[in-house]
């Protein structure tokens, strides 16, 4: 399956200079989302996998579809004010400024195997916020996953020794 004729480009959204990956098409199609899915679970291939973190909010589209393949947890990385039980939290740069992400105190224990995955990596700067995440709770980062990658972004370069799948590349 051709899983680019699902991703729609939106020119200058949510802001100007801004070329936005819409996979709506493809979570939309029965088959698309099926093929999707399968294809990602073969790019985690046979890594143990305790914990899938998906992060606020197009994360959590896939993340727990891939955990409960990998018979696995799902645990969301949220926006600060969001997750409502004891937190610990990441603030990281951006190009303007600052965000910050925040996860579960008890959401991953210490030495579980855990597979990160988000719809899109750009900068990198989410999934290396959410690899310190993981590792303050003693999680150990399997794999970050991701639906398509912006490779001329080099976000990849920010997750230096990590491994790092995606199943579309632009
Ligand atoms: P980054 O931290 O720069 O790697 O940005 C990753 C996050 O921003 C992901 O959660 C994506 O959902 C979102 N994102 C960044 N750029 C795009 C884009 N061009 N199209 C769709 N989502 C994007």
């Amino acid at each position: 399956m051709d899983f680019y004729n699902y991703i729609r480009d939106i020119q200058d959204f949510p802001s100007d200079g801004i070329t936005f990956k819409d996979i709506t098409p493809l979570l939309k199609d029965k088959d698309a989302l099926k093929a999707a899915t399968e294809e990602m679970l073969r790019l985690i291939g046979e890594v143990e996998v305790d914990k899938v973190v998906g992060m606020e909010s197009r994360g959590f589209f896939f993340a727990p579809l891939l955990a409960s393949k990998l018979n696995a947890g799902f645990v969301p990385v949220r926006k600060p004010g969001k997750l409502p039980f004891q937190r610990v939290s990441k603030t990281y740069a951006l190009e303007y400024g600052h965000d910050t992400l925040e996860i579960h105190a008890d959401s991953i224990s210490k030495g579980e195997y855990v597979l990160i995955h988000d719809d899109v990596l750009a900068t990198g700067g989410t999934a290396k916020a959410t690899c310190d995440l993981v590792e303050a709770l003693g999680g150990v980062v399997v794999q970050c996953n991701f639906l398509l990658e912006l490779k001329f972004l080099e976000g990849s370069k920010k997750l230096n020794g990590y491994s790092i799948k995606s199943l579309l590349q632009y």
